[in-house]
């Protein structure tokens, strides 16, 4: 199983880097984990095949990891000629975001050459989607635009954890427990600001997690201008890492 970090950026082009969005392809399916504003772009300088992407997870609405997904569309209707059916999964309320996402971005009817799933996440359960089994933690980051996830996703014998974006929560010690592989948002090195972690508290987090590998991404110039002094591993655009 091989994950692509597309985009490792934050909503501020911090580093110059793209917005969050993650690609994992495994022997069975491909999936893109968040999709921001930039995520085609991309996509497309890693020369990540688009219609192999059989589903969407998205963690919560904000536009740096939810904004791609009216491009993403919009090239499979007209230049990538998609045929294969999509699934978008995402937090509830998913279908109105959607909705109003896509119609703000490219307006007027398109019908769709490819079969659209849109599945709203079941918080507190364990969601089958095609192979994954995703389990969602509600995170505390900025709730206007729905509830914000943190998924734990098994898959092929393999488990991931993605934080999403978060301030420090303790659900995040369930959702990356001892998992093979956590992707965690470090915006800040000392001092964690709102609706974000600091590399400060993750020091005094991650070693009771016990997760095997950790990734930091989603860092602002204050975490980038430290990178030196940063002990764990750190996100770029198009870092591969094989599970
Ligand atoms: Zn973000
Ligand atoms: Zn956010």
């Amino acid at each position: 199983m091989r994950l692509t970090f597309v985009g490792s950026g934050d909503a501020f082009g911090s580093g110059g880097r793209f917005n969050t969005c993650l690609h994992v392809a495994a022997e069975r399916t491909r999936f893109l984990l968040d999709c921001g504003a930039s995520s085609l772009v991309a996509m497309r300088r890693l020369g990540i095949d688009r219609n192999a992407i059989d589903l969407i997870l998205l963690t919560h609405f904000h536009a740096d990891h939810f904004g791609g997904v009216p491009f993403f569309v919009l090239d499979a209707q007209l230049v990538a000629r998609r045929t294969r059916p999509l699934t978008i999964a995402g937090p509830p309320g998913l279908a109105g975001w959607y909705e109003r996402a896509c119609a703000l971005a490219f307006p007027g009817e398109r019908a769709l050459p490819f079969p659209l799933a849109l599945k709203e996440i079941q918080i507190g359960k364990v969601n089958r989607i095609g192979d994954l089994a995703v389990i969602p933690f509600h995170v505390r980051h900025d709730d206007r635009a729905g509830p914000c996830l943190a998924y734990r996703i098994a898959l092929e014998g393999r488990t991931i954890c993605f934080s999403g974006d978060t301030e420090w929560v303790d659900t995040l010690v369930d959702a990356a427990r001892g998992a093979d592989l956590f992707i965690c948002e470090c915006y800040m090195y000392e001092k964690p600001v709102r609706a974000h972690l600091a590399l400060s508290i993750l020091r005094e987090q991650l070693p009771a997690i016990g997760a095997k590998r950790v990734v930091l991404t989603h860092m602002s110039e204050d975490m980038l201008k430290r990178l030196n002094e940063v002990e764990y591993e750190t996100a770029d655009d198009g870092k591969v890492i094989d599970l």
